[in-house]
């Protein structure tokens, strides 16, 4: 299929959010279920969504969402549906697929995983078998479920090796990788993670895996947003499969995607519908579609480059303010803190910040059992802000973890922070 550009629609500032719905007609039904949606509203407008997966989808993404493409079954690939009237769902996953080859530059795109987790199953049901050999990032450094957790199909159904990071620097150890490879042969190398604030070196690891024979799968589901604006390296040239998100820095309705090239573009999709799905979602579907029509724009490449350039002063205030930062910074929108020089662990810096109004993750550290904590900048830059606002949150931090007690005041500093920057406005 030839690679054509998208016809982009105009650019979505990063402010220019709306609230996603009009929830008159829902509650006049259903008082208790927009009830819950009207608080939750309330909750994401008055806190700080700091959870690095998270972001702010544009107005036109939950239109297409919200559309009556909801209603329709469509089991199969545009052209080739197991039901019939899918003329509209057929164009809307066609301009889907289109605008991603021509947004990553694969020769390939299936954009029918219902999410990230869906796309890494389809990827492993593509090019393994059950108690195949895989090797990936370790849990405790970063490593998603998918990449062999014990409670997950990964870990059950084949056999995971981990590789980690330096001690000391909190680098991936591609010394260490290469050594693993050629111990285990594993059938596939995973890179990617839910927590490495750094780039992979896909390269590297494209060499180490044509060296033991092994396919690269890269999981972007996070740097995906990045890698569309151009604030990050991509992996489309170096890795067999490409799996990600079309939610967190990309800023899109939940769900799934897998790049590939030509050449494995048939079992790649047979290994979606029908291996491991059904009926493809196509109002997500558009959505997905929406979503990389603004990513197209030099809009949405200010606004990665900004989120990359929000969480460095991010990262630089909270290491002012005591906290331990692994890797020594960031590449990406993640930043990684050690609350311990502050005298707690990630689980009580999560609890006091929540309690703030900043709401975030704990992670695993690359050292020791302590816990960390992990933000990311993609959701309070769509909403506006800027560099001092990101300054001033790290100090918010500073303040929360060290003394706790003050919770009330600093929701009401959190609270001025996001009223001249909501994120629903109006
Ligand atoms: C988020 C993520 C996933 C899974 O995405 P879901 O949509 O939550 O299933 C998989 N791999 C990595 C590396 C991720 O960050």
């Amino acid at each position: 299929m030839p690679v054509t550009t998208p016809a982009a629609p105009a650019a979505v500032p990063p402010s220019d959010t709306a609230l996603p719905q009009d929830f008159g007609a829902l509650a006049r039904q259903d008082p208790e279920i927009a009830g819950i949606l009207q608080e939750e509203v309330l909750r994401q407008s008055s806190t700080l969504q700091l959870i690095a997966a998270e972001n702010f989808s544009s107005p036109a993404v939950f239109a297409a969402l919200g559309s009556p493409l909801a209603n329709k079954y469509a089991e199969g690939y545009p052209g080739a549906r197991h039901h019939g009237g899918c003329e509209q769902a057929d164009e809307a996953e066609r301009v889907a697929v289109r605008r991603a080859m021509s947004l990553f530059g694969a020769e390939h795109a299936n954009v029918q995983p219902h999410s990230g987790s869906s796309a890494v199953l389809a990827a492993y049901a593509a090019l393994l078998r059950p108690g195949d050999t895989v090797l990936a990032m370790g849990l405790p450094y970063g490593g998603h479920l998918t990449h062999g957790a014990p409670g997950n199909f990964s870990g059950r159904w084949f056999d995971f090796t981990g590789y980690g990071v330096d001690p000391d620097s909190g680098l991936i150890d591609y010394a260490q990788v290469r050594a693993l490879a050629r111990a285990r042969r594993p059938k596939a190398i995973v890179c990617g993670s839910i927590s490495y604030p750094r780039h992979p070196d896909y390269e590297t690891f494209r060499d180490i895996a044509d060296e033991v024979g092994a396919y690269l799968i890269a999981d972007a589901a996070h740097p995906m947003g990045l890698i569309a604006g151009g604030a990050a390296p991509s992996p489309v040239p170096y890795a067999d499969v490409v799996c990600a998100t079309t939610h967190k820095v990309l800023r899109g309705p939940r769900g799934g995607m897998i790049l590939c090239g030509a050449e494995l573009a048939e079992r790649l999709d047979r290994a979606v519908f029908p291996f491991t799905q059904g009926g493809a979602q196509m109002h997500t579907v558009a959505a997905k579609a929406v979503a990389f029509g603004e990513a197209a724009t030099p809009a949405f490449a200010l606004y990665a480059h900004q989120v990359v350039a929000h969480a460095r002063v991010l990262a630089a205030g909270l290491e002012a303010e005591g906290f331990e930062i692994t890797t020594g910074g960031t590449d990406t929108h993640i930043v990684v803190a050690d609350p311990g020089p502050l005298g707690v662990d990630g689980r009580t810096a999560r609890e006091r910040l929540v309690a703030a109004g900043m709401v975030l993750d704990t992670c695993a550290l690359p050292y020791g059992d302590a816990r960390g904590i992990r933000l990311g900048t993609a959701a309070v830059t769509t909403q506006g802000m800027d560099e001092s606002d990101m300054a001033r949150i790290a100090a918010l931090f500073g303040a929360a973890v060290r003394d706790g007690a003050d919770a009330e005041r600093l929701r009401a500093e959190v609270r001025q922070l996001t009223e001249r920057n909501p994120p629903y406005p109006g």
